[in-house]
């Protein structure tokens, strides 16, 4: 089972305490605020809240035919809603598995119901991030928060899952992208799905692991699959675009839904998280706006400011991931991937 992942790498650090006679021309602005524009309106789940299966807020729809159980999940952030939003359109468009069995299951209800678009990044969640309690260790615990009550409600239906794909946005505007995690079956998931077609396996948050880690899907030689699908920037009509087309991949990929698309055109291209910078002060700055999918081609490149320290890429053609412009202390502020071939993936380098 993994831990609360690592994510650490041999060789160089990109992290360096800048020497006292250091003299960089590069000055370390602070960061504008984002402007938080709320284009898409919170979809209404009001019809879904119930459940159909005994648990609130979790639908299941079963074909005839045997096939692997398939689960959706939205709303693990409970203002990440492009997924939520594209679940409500499945459910009232009727969809059908054509075999096997589909959980549409809508995570962080308490959150979600607590959304303001005045203030829309307050309802990340209630008590504790939902995304960083996913190990025995914690479910099984005597400790108690909305989230992991939650969390060990929904257990059942994650614990059937053969594949499962996680739905979330992100804060800052990124390419959008799927985060494999570091289990080869997340890997061959986020390949055979292809849309968006960039890939990103990593080894989770210091914080905790994540539902894609939990040991159901990374597992050594476990069959179920996961993968997290970071869609673009929250409530951004495309954000809503590119989940529906990630998630219509999945599902006829996995045969529940006819191959009635075309497949993607352009080839997955695969990343892997060498490192995972996290602010260790208030003051962490980047030098620029990052928005991800940047690969710096110089290692050495000035990318950040963290109080004394220095942030460069530790090697050439360096990628950067999901930057976190604004970064309490503690938080991830930044990953690091080089390219992998995939060659390598396939063997599970
Ligand atoms: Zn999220």
């Amino acid at each position: 089972m993994m831990s609360c992942g690592s994510g650490s790498r041999p060789g160089s650090s990109p992290r360096m305490r800048a020497r006292p006679t250091f003299q960089d021309t590069l000055p370390a602005p602070a960061q504008p605020l984002p402007r938080f524009s709320v284009e898409i309106p919170p979809p209404d789940l009001s019809r879904w809240l119930a459940g159909n299966c005994g648990i609130p807020g979790v639908i299941h729809l079963e074909a005839s035919r045997p096939g692997p159980h398939v689960v959706l999940t939205a709303l693990i952030h409970g203002n990440e809603y492009a997924g939520a939003t594209v679940l409500d359109t499945l459910l009232r468009d009727d969809v059908r598995p054509a075999r096997g069995r589909l959980s549409l299951i809508f995570a962080n209800l308490d959150a979600f119901a607590r959304f303001d678009a005045s203030n829309p990044v307050a309802s990340r969640f209630v008590d504790e991030d939902m995304n960083r309690l996913w190990c025995r260790q914690v479910l099984n615990g005597p400790r108690h928060s909305t989230e992991l009550d939650r969390a060990r409600a929904i257990l059942p239906v994650i614990e059937s899952a053969d594949i499962l794909m996680d739905l979330h946005s992100m804060l800052w505007p990124g390419t959008p992208l799927i985060l494999a995690g570091g289990a080869e079956s997340g890997r061959r998931l986020s390949t055979m799905v292809g849309d968006p077609p960039l890939i990103v396996s990593d080894h989770g948050h210091r914080a905790g692991p994540r539902l894609i880690d939990f040991e159901r899907f990374s597992a050594p030689g476990g069959r179920a699959a996961a993968c997290l699908l970071e869609a673009g920037v929250h409530w951004d009509a495309g954000t809503v675009t590119a989940t529906e087309q990630a998630v219509h991949a999945l599902l006829r990929h996995s045969g529940l839904l006819p191959p009635d698309r075309l497949p993607p055109t352009l080839p997955p291209r695969h990343m892997m998280v060498t490192d995972i910078v996290t602010a260790h002060t208030p003051r962490f700055r980047f030098v620029k706006p990052f928005r991800g999918g940047e690969i710096i081609r110089r290692r050495g490149t000035l990318l950040a400011q963290d109080g004394p320290d220095e942030i460069r890429t530790p090697y050439n053609d360096c990628m950067l991931v999901m930057p976190n412009l604004r970064p309490g202390r503690g938080q991830t502020a930044l990953r690091l991937a080089m390219a992998v071939p995939d060659p390598a993936i396939r063997d599970g380098a």
